[in-house]
């Protein structure tokens, strides 16, 4: 196993900045996600990795190696690509073999090898076919017993799920985790699937444009978003700008503008929340399931008198969005069977102050 530092790294290809600024440091045995929009630098990071494109500045390290300019067979890293990059006339176990025989492995050793991966990742059977014979999900576990049988000390996963359909995709999910477990290897992972980076993740990197935005375990991503864009790319969230008029102790008073109407609202500043340093656009999110429903008015904090425009029923969960002075809220309930919400009624929501965070606006684009 190795961590993996990554200092002040640029990647450019002529003008086009893929990676800027990056600092990044992969713990021994992570598993560790790149998640972010399509063409924001995920891929180029994995191969500067990879060693496939060296940095145009920064340095990078395997432990306490400097693996800047070392290429790829010198690595060992191990590399699932999105389309799986396999030999489609040969068979699997020539596909397996294929990173053994380029490493002059004994014969014996490699058939044992090979067939100790192919068991692995439960293809056995298969060892004789040819890989064009192979459903997605088998060739998906070609391309993972490829890049383990080298044993590599990283796994590299660039987007391995995204030519899967749903039900594989949850099943190899859970073989992707079961391996990671098996071979105790430190793995990167790409992806643009906020889900499958949080449920499968010990740390997250959010990427945009090239910038690294936030670096942190699921729930703090989620919970604790650094900025709008952050808070907008995993799941949905409600944001509103703000200005801050004022922090007492522990609490931060904003006010918020609700179409043509402005309201002071109560945030409770925990430790990660309000920035008092921040620069620039503020902006305050909250979750759709964080927002409390009352069909009656409620006396509290951060109460605010909306209608429903909109019932969206989902089976255990009911979304709602509630006009508030011209303003809509996304509000998720769970289906407690008592839940009669329908279009068209007044209600009174509660932004509750502790599931308030106040964040940097970095997008340019605060909406609902
Ligand atoms: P996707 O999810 O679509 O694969 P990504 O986040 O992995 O996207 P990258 O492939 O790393 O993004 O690309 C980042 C930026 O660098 C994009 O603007 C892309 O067009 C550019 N880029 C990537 N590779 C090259 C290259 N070989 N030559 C020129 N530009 C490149």
């Amino acid at each position: 196993m190795a961590s993996i530092k990554i200092d002040q790294v640029q990647k450019a290809f002529g003008k086009v900045i893929a990676v800027d600024h990056l600092d990044l440091e992969i713990k021994d045995g992570e598993f560790f996600t790149f998640l972010g929009p399509s063409g924001c630098g995920k891929t180029t990071t994995l191969r500067m990795i990879a060693g496939f494109y060296y940095p145009t500045k920064g340095m990078i390290r395997f432990g306490d190696k400097d693996m800047t300019r070392v290429p790829p067979e010198k690595r060992n890293t191990g590399m699932v690509f999105q389309n799986y990059a396999l030999f489609p006339h040969m068979t699997v176990f020539e596909n397996v073999a294929f990173g053994l025989r380029v490493r002059k492995i004994s014969a014996k050793e490699l058939k044992t090898r090979v067939q100790d991966v192919l068991r692995k990742v439960r293809l056995e059977k298969y060892s004789d076919r040819q890989v064009s014979q192979l459903s997605g999900g088998q060739q998906q576990r070609v391309a993972l017993a490829r890049a383990l049988v080298i044993e590599p000390e990283i796994l590299l996963l660039d987007e391995p799920l995204s030519n899967l359909d749903a039900k594989l995709r949850d099943e190899m999910r859970s073989e992707i985790l079961r391996l990671k477990e098996e071979y105790k290897i430190t793995t990167i992972y790409v992806t643009h699937d906020q889900a499958e980076a949080l449920s499968m993740s010990d740390r997250i990197a959010v990427f945009n444009f090239g910038v690294c935005h936030q670096v942190g375990t699921p729930s703090e991503i989620y919970n604790e978003p650094a900025n709008d864009f952050v808070a907008s790319f995993i799941g949905e969230i409600n944001l509103l700008p703000v200005k801050v008029e004022r922090v007492e102790q522990d609490h931060v008073y904003v006010s918020a503008q609700f179409g043509s109407e402005s309201r002071e609202l109560v945030v409770h500043n925990l430790p990660y929340n309000f920035n008092p340093d921040a620069k620039g656009d503020l902006s305050i999110s909250i979750r759709p399931e964080a927002i409390k429903v009352f069909e009656q008015q409620t006396d509290g904090t951060n109460i605010l008198k909306g209608k429903i425009e909109k019932v969206e029923f989902f089976g255990s969960v009911i979304n709602l969005s509630v006009n508030v002075a011209g303003l809509l809220l996304q509000v998720n309930l769970l289906n407690n069977r008592s839940n009669n919400l329908e279009s068209g009624a007044d209600v009174w929501v509660q932004l509750p102050e502790d599931q308030i965070r106040v964040i940097p606006v970095v997008s340019g684009d605060v909406s609902c």
